[in-house]
C-alpha cells in the first residue's frame, strides 16, 4: 500500500518536528490531500493508524481535508476551481491549463504536546 510508506515518512517528519520542539507527544495532525494526488484519504487514515503505533504520534488524531483541483488557464490567465473529471478552463474552454492545486499532499498543521524538559528543571 502506497499510503503506508507515505505515512511512515510522515511519522518520521513528526518525530523530527517533535524533537526540535522538545515535545513528547503529537496531539493532532492536519493533512491536505489533493483529489488528483493519487492518495486515497480513507487509505491514508487507515495507514496512519497502523504507522502511528508505538511512535511519538501514537495518540495523534488525524484530520484530512480534501482539496479540489484549481487550474490556471494559459489562454485567459484565470484561476478556477474545477472538477477532477474536467480540467478545461471554465471561462474560455481552453485545454491549455496548468494544475496549480489538487495534486498535493501537505502537512498543514501539527499540534505538539508536552515537553521533555522537566517542570522543575
Ligand atoms: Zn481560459
Amino acid at each position: 500500500m502506497h499510503e503506508l510508506s507515505l505515512c511512515e515518512n510522515l511519522i518520521e517528519q513528526l518525530e523530527e518536528l517533535a524533537d526540535e520542539a522538545s515535545a513528547t507527544m503529537v496531539g493532532r495532525v492536519d493533512l491536505k490531500i489533493g483529489v488528483l494526488s493519487g492518495v486515497e484519504p480513507q487509505l491514508m487514515a487507515t495507514a496512519f493508524g497502523m504507522a502511528q503505533e508505538g511512535t511519538i504520534a501514537e495518540n495523534a488524531a488525524l484530520f484530512i481535508e480534501v482539496t479540489e483541483p484549481v487550474i490556471q488557464c494559459h489562454d485567459c490567465d484565470q484561476e478556477s476551481e474545477v472538477s477532477p473529471q474536467n480540467l478545461l478552463c471554465p471561462h474560455c474552454g481552453s485545454e491549455s491549463t496548468a494544475l496549480v492545486k489538487g495534486h498535493e499532499l501537505i502537512l498543514a498543521r501539527v499540534e505538539l504536546l508536552g515537553s521533555r524538559r522537566d517542570a522543575r528543571g
